[in-house]
């Protein structure tokens, strides 16, 4: 019974998959490495806690769920799996993940690694299903910065998690390659971005045929001088914030304090590159009130710029 409750989710979670990534693609074609999408949403997803609008009614009346920000990485040749960002959903994004990845029973270890780009809740409560309570894992590798390392050392629940070594630490340094998995190197970014508790990255990922970069979460993309510029060098397919389209979707919230950058004014910046190869720079992180998910004529004008608006179980060779 638990069986066939299982499968019928995940049916519904792959049917969620647009029609043109529905389909995985033959062995050859997909190389060793997929990025995949697990998560579209900001932290609270949508539907969101709280909110009785018609953004998030509609959503709950039709079932319809954006689980918040998250990439997963399958390596095809070994079986490996990564998993970028934790987040309060990370139980049914990683049976997506296993789902996409036609992954087995994978025991104590429902992924090889993680890796975490910041202390805001969406990316990272999810770390407490790997403890004692839930999966239980064996030292699971967490790559995290130094200063957000110190944080999860240093505060309760996530210090328990160290301490009984359900997850290891391993601190990478900003701007130096590493490799979470065999033949994938990964290097993360440092952006500006709310720091109460971590510094905040974007990360680069690198397979032998494309270049992905994830930068969920920015203040605005002029805080560090070049920082577009320097995300965007050499990446072939980009995931960037879009947590707010044009800024008039909250307007009982002093924008001051969640800055991020409009997608708007993304889309005026990249316009040039985004037409010279549709379809490489897409939108994820987007708030629950953002009308790109829910008006099909912002959409079309999004996809008519050459953006698209990442899809939850797409797919993108690595
Ligand atoms: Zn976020
Ligand atoms: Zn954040």
């Amino acid at each position: 019974m638990r069986d066939v409750a299982i499968a019928s989710r995940l049916v519904w979670l792959v049917g969620l998959l647009p029609v043109a990534c529905s389909v995985a693609p033959a062995p050859a074609a997909r190389g060793r490495f997929e990025v995949v999408v697990l998560g579209t949403a900001q932290d609270g997803g949508l539907p969101h806690f709280g909110c009785n609008r018609q953004c998030c009614a509609s959503a709950r009346a039709s079932g319809r769920e954006l689980f918040p920000a998250s990439l997963g990485v399958i390596d095809h040749d070994t079986g490996k799996l990564l998993l970028i960002e934790a987040t309060p959903r990370v139980e049914p994004q990683v049976a997506l993940l296993h789902a996409l990845a036609g992954a087995q029973d994978r025991g104590r270890r429902p992924v090889d690694a993680v890796l975490l780009t910041h202390a805001h809740i969406g990316h990272y409560l999810g770390l407490a299903h790997f403890g004692r309570e839930v999966a239980s894992t064996p030292q699971l590798p967490v790559h995290v910065s130094p200063r957000m390392a110190a944080f999860l050392r240093g505060h309760g629940p996530w210090t328990q998690l160290v301490a009984q070594r359900q997850i290891e630490l391993h601190e990478f340094a900003p701007g130096s390659p590493f490799s979470p998995i065999d033949g994938l190197t990964v290097t993360a970014i440092p952006v500006p971005h709310r720091d109460e508790w971590s510094d905040t990255m974007a990360f680069v990922l690198q397979g032998p045929r494309q270049q992905v970069l994830f930068v969920p979460d920015v203040d605005a993309w002029d805080q560090a001088p070049g920082l577009l510029d320097r995300l965007l060098d050499g990446v072939d397919v980009a995931f960037l914030d879009g947590t707010f389209w044009d800024g008039r979707e909250l307007p009982d919230r002093n924008r001051a304090e969640i800055p991020h950058p409009l997608m708007v004014d993304t889309i005026g910046r990249l316009r040039e590159r985004a037409q010279r190869r549709p379809g490489s720079l897409r939108f994820l992180h987007l708030n629950h009130t953002n009308p790109a998910l829910h008006d099909p004529a912002i959409g079309r004008e999004v996809t008519a710029a050459g953006f698209a608006i990442a899809q939850q179980g797409e797919r993108v060779p690595l």
